[in-house]
């Protein structure tokens, strides 16, 4: 036989199968984690096609870049999880809040991390489990790894506040445990990318060891151009060499170069200030037009007379809202109303648009009440 005859046929790793096999032709899909313009059309921002027409002009050549550059969030992630394993010196468990992104379990496990959950969602309130997160970090053993969502909590939408950051430091403080941030939504969130960094760099204030993998695949739509960085805090000059040589070991073998392309897009706009401005706002208008789209799907469910307070829809923020729908509800939405999401009630607003938001208002109240 084969040599592969053994090898099991694997569950799909996204959701856009059905909707792609539905030939309904106001389907809806709610299941992509990527931001669409109200037309519900994949979205490249204004500044992104100016930095890349320049970094075009320029004829640069096709040189290797140094090998210390990350691949998206995922890519950051996975280079921050393999530093951890070979030399975090405590503990190799990683805490992920519960629920997470649905990759972080394979990506920290498939590294040779244990993963464990803290909790944080609460699925009566639909809101933050604070009190639960806080005696969860406090029973962590002394020196674990706690991973945090810097903004916009994916698959949630719910942040702890900043007043919660606070206390979150100094409970992670008192135990002696390693920050690390995944950030992945900057500027998302709130619409200002300084808002969105508050925590981080109120960890970093407040004399935090930390690390971060921070994506640009949102914040900048340049998605499958797969930029991003990795970022840890060392506590000198002759600290920071050292890390930085063990980093170019563990990239080496794995990919040895990262992709040049998006990364020369992502530095002519950071590092040209008119783009940068442009880039900012946007940002805002991206963050604004999900915002908007929050406030009709809630207003549209409340005209059709719906019972139920939908009062999360707003106060979540970023791409993603939880509404809180159970999977059976969810099954119903895309059998009866070609609605398609993920079963955990996650919808991405970014797929909501002017013209379908009052059709799925309908399609949530009749499956809902
Ligand atoms: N982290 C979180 C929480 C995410 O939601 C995502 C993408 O959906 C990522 C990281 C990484 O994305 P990428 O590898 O495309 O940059």
């Amino acid at each position: 036989g084969s040599t592969w005859a053994n090898v099991p046929q694997g569950p799909p790793v996204c959701i856009t199968e059905a909707f792609k096999a539905d030939s309904f032709e106001k389907k809806i899909n709610l299941g992509v984690g990527a931001y669409r313009d109200d037309k519900g059309k994949p979205y490249v921002l204004p500044s992104v096609r100016t930095a890349e027409e320049k970094v075009v002009n320029a004829k640069l050549n096709k040189e290797y870049a140094g090998i210390t550059g990350s691949i998206s969030g995922t890519g950051a992630l996975r280079i921050a999880a393999a530093f951890l394993q070979r030399f975090y010196p405590g503990d190799k468990t990683i805490y992920i809040p519960n629920p997470s992104w649905a990759n972080h379990k394979a990506v920290f496990s498939d590294a040779g991390l244990k993963v464990q959950q803290y909790r944080y969602y609460d699925k009566n309130t639909i809101g933050l489990d604070f009190e639960g997160l806080i005696v969860d970090i406090k029973a962590a053993p002394k020196g674990s790894i706690f991973l945090f969502h810097a903004c916009a909590h994916n698959p949630t939408g719910v942040d702890p506040s900043q007043e919660q950051w606070k206390e979150i430091s100094e409970a992670v403080k008192a135990q002696g445990h390693f920050s690390f941030f995944d950030m992945a939504y900057q500027g998302f969130a709130s619409g200002d990318t300084d808002k969105d960094a508050f925590a981080l760099r109120y960890f970093v204030e407040q004399g935090h060891e930390v690390c971060l993998a921070q994506s640009f695949a949102k914040n900048m739509g340049l998605y499958g151009e797969r930029v991003g960085a990795f970022s840890i805090l060392g506590s000198s000059a002759e600290e920071k060499k050292r890390l930085d040589s063990q980093i170019k070991i563990l990239v080496r073998p794995m990919y040895s170069n990262p992709p040049i392309h998006g990364a020369r897009v992502a530095s002519e706009i950071l590092n040209t200030p008119a783009l940068y401005q442009q880039w900012l706002g946007e940002v805002k208008e991206m963050a604004d037009r999900i915002i908007t789209m929050r406030s009709l799907l809630k207003s549209n469910l409340e005209k059709l007379g719906s019972r139920h307070d939908w009062s999360h829809i707003t106060s979540q923020i970023g791409m993603f809202a939880y509404t809180g729908l159970d999977a059976e509800s969810m099954k119903k939405l895309a059998k009866e109303h070609s609605v398609y999401a993920t079963m955990d009630g996650r919808i991405s607003v970014a797929g909501i648009t002017s013209d379908n938001v009052g059709r799925l208002a309908e399609a949530i109240y009749k499956v809902k009440g």
